[in-house]
């Protein structure tokens, strides 16, 4: 016979044994039936019809079958069970602390390591702890022994539980597209960020295609105003996803007018028309050459523009606040270098580089409360960007790895694709090379290099190691790959740079 104390932490170890056997459970059904929910929570792509079919099952199978062993590690007298889901817990905590030392992520999902440890504690402490079977010898387990009646209910009760959800699918889809609805637009991060310069990469890519990187676009925030620099395709809805305010935005600086950094400005001017009811048309700031690009931008969405004042009235989408307005600016002879805003506390500097045949071509310095950052554009190496780098915080400088370049090029042209072969091999005379981007960086003293506009593309993050190459010899200080979502964040008058993911 048991004394009192003993039996008292034998069902207090059970019950929170079986707490941690509910949280698997509620994992293992979440991700059997509304998939895609759970999988945001844990901080996972969002999932295309394949990735859903392994989330259903892979995902909620080992949960559920963590959930099983536990409820009969503690319910049956087989308490040896609950080594299955702690063997499991154990190689989800070494897999996630394998992460934060491989992928250069912070660590994001902080919350549930802890509680992953604290269930682990406790289900090693009711597997030594609680009372096993009296007797020497571990009784075999039998199907009399597991399939009693509280766990042939339990089943019962899990099985109604999922059928449920499955049955009152579209109810949960209204509630959640709702809850969704109202985060998306409650939700204001431009007021949640503090003083300082802040920058945000919507689109870290090139014109090739890239799953993580949408064409050239990086939103740069001073206090509370916005600016665009470049808008490359697919990046208006990358700033959206973001939930930063398009209705907000101050102006649109263009670095060239390359495809992959004007393609979307129609979608861009549009959405923040549409959003914010302007009265004004956004300014867009660009070398001479913008006026042309805006007269077609205006030119392809006036009839758009026309239809929307019509269904949705001036007051919603006020006419004179439609399409962009060009400011062109030109750089006074004998200088390579141009204030072209200065208000609140903000200014920023055009600058030249060199992206011939591309011509003119510009980067961008942006100063704000003796915080610094500096916009490459497309650019071979050239000393007006090193001039303007110097002392910077952070350079987010364009890049191109070589050896891999030429291995795509390669590739295309023995699969007969000799168009795409010769362009990848042209692009290698007017882009930065990535170890010579480290390089600029040491010279011109930078505190932090992050390297965008990345080509080849980068599909899988073991890639930015090759990408990399010998850049980090050249190079003192924290070198990063840019991938869409990443951020930085520059405080006012401090030293600090803290990287942040908008998405
Ligand atoms: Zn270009
Ligand atoms: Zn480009």
């Amino acid at each position: 016979m048991q004394n009192k104390p003993g039996r008292k932490l034998d069902v207090g170890l059970r019950i929170l044994g079986g707490w941690v056997g509910l949280n698997f459970l509620a994992l293992g059904i979440g991700f059997l039936t509304l998939s895609e929910v759970f999988a945001t929570a844990f901080f996972m792509e969002p999932a295309r019809a394949v990735g859903i079919n392994a989330l259903r099952g892979d995902m909620g199978a080992l949960f559920l079958g963590m959930s099983l062993f536990c409820m009969l590690g503690v319910v049956t007298v087989h308490r040896r069970l609950l080594l299955i889901p702690i063997v499991f817990l154990s190689l989800i905590i070494v897999g996630r602390l394998t992460s934060v030392l491989m992928d250069d992520v912070p660590l994001v999902a902080g919350d549930a390591l802890i509680a992953e440890f604290i269930m682990l504690g406790i289900l090693l402490a009711a597997m030594f702890f609680t009372s096993g079977p009296a007797g020497q010898n571990y009784p075999p387990v039998t199907a009399r022994s597991i399939f009693r009646q509280p766990i042939m209910v339990g089943l019962v009760l899990v099985l109604v539980a999922i059928v449920g959800i499955f049955a009152s699918q579209r109810q949960i889809g209204m509630t959640l597209v709702r809850v969704i609805g109202k985060q998306l637009s409650s939700q204001d991060v431009l007021a949640d960020l503090p003083d300082g310069l802040h920058v945000v990469m919507a689109g870290s890519g090139s014109p090739l295609p890239d799953s993580k990187r949408v064409q050239p676009c990086l939103a740069v925030i001073a206090g509370k105003a916005m600016y665009i620099v470049d808008s490359g395709p697919g990046s208006t809805l990358r700033l959206e996803l973001m939930k930063l305010r398009l209705g907000d935005l101050k102006g649109v600086l263009l670095t060239h007018f390359h495809s992959d950094h004007i393609g979307d400005l129609g979608e861009l001017i549009l959405k923040r028309w549409a959003n914010g009811a302007n009265r004004e048309p956004l300014e867009i700031f660009g070398p001479p050459g913008v006026e042309t690009v805006m007269q077609g931008f205006n030119l392809a969405y006036s009839l758009d523009s026309q239809y929307r004042v019509a269904h949705h009235g001036p007051e919603t989408v006020p006419p004179s606040g439609m399409g962009g307005v060009a400011r062109p600016f030109s750089f006074p002879e004998g200088k390579e270098e141009l204030v072209v805003i200065d208000a609140d506390g903000l200014q920023i500097t055009a600058f030249v580089v060199d992206h011939r045949p591309v011509e003119p071509a510009v980067g961008y310095r942006f100063d704000y409360k003796g915080r610094s950052l500096v916009i490459s554009g497309d650019t071979l190496p050239c000393d007006s960007l090193r001039r303007q780098a110097a002392g910077a915080d952070l350079l987010l400088h364009e890049a191109l790895q070589p050896t891999m370049v030429r291995a795509l090029s390669n590739v295309n042209r023995e699969i007969g694709r000799t168009n795409v072969a010769n362009i990848s091999t042209d692009i290698l005379d007017y882009h930065t090379f990535t170890e010579e981007a480290a390089r600029i960086a040491q010279e011109a003293g930078v505190r932090r290099l992050v390297l965008y506009h990345t080509l080849p593309p980068l599909p899988v993050s073991v890639a930015d190691k090759t990408f990399l190459g010998d850049a980090k010899k050249h190079y003192s200080g924290p070198i990063m790959v840019a991938v869409d979502g990443l951020g930085f964040s520059l405080p006012a008058d401090n030293h600090k740079i803290v990287k942040k993911w908008f998405w």
